[in-house]
């Protein structure tokens, strides 16, 4: 789960991180009204949405008078923000950030995540912050340093201390740097971090090390030990589908082409998808219904899939293996009365008891035509929804 850049900054604050006072607002009222409080002489208005970039793409402004905040308030609510993270549709700004403006020295960067290789948490520290990281990695890796904390030993000052030296900060800003860097990493595991960013962290012109941007993603699989953290899920930030998905336990991602896909498993969905590629189509989402293939699960996917104008066809592919084909079948039949089908359907059954299955769905009376193999159910579908009049 993502969440908002100003509520990433209150997570951090209750550690102890150092972050710029700032106020969240909704309206351009509530916005001048913040800029107020908190005084200026400096403030930067920034758009929240979940995607970085925003700097470039018009969505952070610095801003030197009450006028101005309103200015460029009016301006940012409601707007299409498009960073080279939204996407060409972007994202709709319902969410300003009125923040004390910093001067700035220098900027660095500086993130968290799971290495899985190492087992670790690893840091990532570059002197190159405030830009696109991808680009440094790719242009300067040599600018780009990792280290990893033992999780036996637990976080040591040597780490923080040679992070800060990796970043070429000395003395006072060294030691500030190892004091943010103990409360980065106490907050990553305190909440089940899968990711956190800094970019920038900066040092001010006063000599202070402060965090001007941070961006968080939380591990779902330990959500529900973090009520407070569940709470700051923002639904507009998220796929109306991809949130019902969640609901049934399914693993969904909406995609641009015609045909809509039920699988379970994981693999299984990437062959089914990569095999409609083949056949000249392209797969209208990503599916994966699990294990437990039950009737309320496919009956809810076969709703998701529909729900989408682009899907002129379906493709169930379920190999029985915890699941018998004969329920599976008994399911699909179920689910496609209920959402009274109305585009082509390719059934694919593999596995346990999968001619008890396929006979269910010839007695059906649906129009469901069953695929011998992945290939052949591929082609029937391409062909299906080609021509959707046969
Ligand atoms: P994004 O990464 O989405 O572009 P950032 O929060 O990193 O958004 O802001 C972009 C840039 O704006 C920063 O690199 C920094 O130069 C400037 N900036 C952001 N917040 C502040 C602040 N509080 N004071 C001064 N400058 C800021
Ligand atoms: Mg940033």
């Amino acid at each position: 789960m993502n969440i908002h850049e100003y509520q990433a900054k209150d997570v951090l604050r209750a550690f102890g991180t150092p972050v710029p006072r700032g106020i969240a607002v909704f309206s351009v009222d509530e916005a001048v009204a913040a800029a107020e409080q908190l005084g200026g002489p400096v403030w930067v208005v920034k758009a929240q949405i979940h995607a970085g970039g925003r700097g470039k793409g018009g969505g952070v402004k610095v801003v030197k008078s009450l006028q101005e905040v309103r200015k460029e308030a009016e301006r940012m609510l409601g707007m299409t923000l498009v960073t080279h993270q939204t996407g060409p549709h972007g994202r709709v700004v319902r969410r300003l950030y009125i923040e004390d403006g910093s001067a700035i020295a220098r900027e660095l960067y500086l993130s968290a995540l799971v290495d899985r290789t190492a087992s670790r948490v690893a840091f990532i520290a570059s002197t190159e912050g405030g830009m696109d990281i991808e680009a440094v990695a790719k242009e300067t890796p040599d600018k780009i340093q990792t280290f990893t904390v033992d999780p036996a030993a637990g976080y040591s000052r040597y780490v923080g201390l040679e992070i800060a030296t990796a970043l070429r900060l000395k003395g006072e800003q060294a030691k500030q740097c190892g004091t943010l860097i103990e409360t980065l990493y106490g907050a990553f595991l305190a909440k089940d971090m899968s990711l956190l960013e800094i970019n920038p962290l900066v040092v001010t012109k006063d000599g202070q090390v402060v965090c001007l941007d941070a961006k968080i993603n939380f591990d779902d699989n330990a959500l529900f030990r973090h009520r407070d953290i569940a709470e700051l899920r923002d639904p507009d930030e998220e796929d109306p589908m991809e949130r019902e998905a969640a609901k049934y336990d399914l693993s969904y991602v909406k995609l641009d082409g015609s045909i809509g896909c039920m699988v379970n498993g994981a693999g299984l969905a990437m062959a089914t998808m990569d095999i409609i590629k083949l056949y000249g189509e392209e797969p209208a989402n990503f599916l994966d219904v699990g294990g437990g293939a039950s009737k309320e699960k496919v009956t809810a996917a076969f709703k998701i899939i529909l729900s989408d104008p682009n899907v002129k066809g379906i493709l169930v592919n379920i190999f029985g293996g915890i699941m018998r084909c004969d329920i599976i079948a008994e399911g699909i039949i179920a689910a496609a009365h209920e959402v009274s089908l109305s585009v082509p359907l390719v059934v694919r059954l593999e596995g346990t008891n999968v001619e008890q299955g396929k006979a269910i769905l010839a007695k059906s009376g649906l129009s469901i035509v069953s695929g011998s193999d992945l290939a052949d159910a591929a082609q029937k579908i391409v062909a299906a929804v080609r021509s959707p009049q046969q």
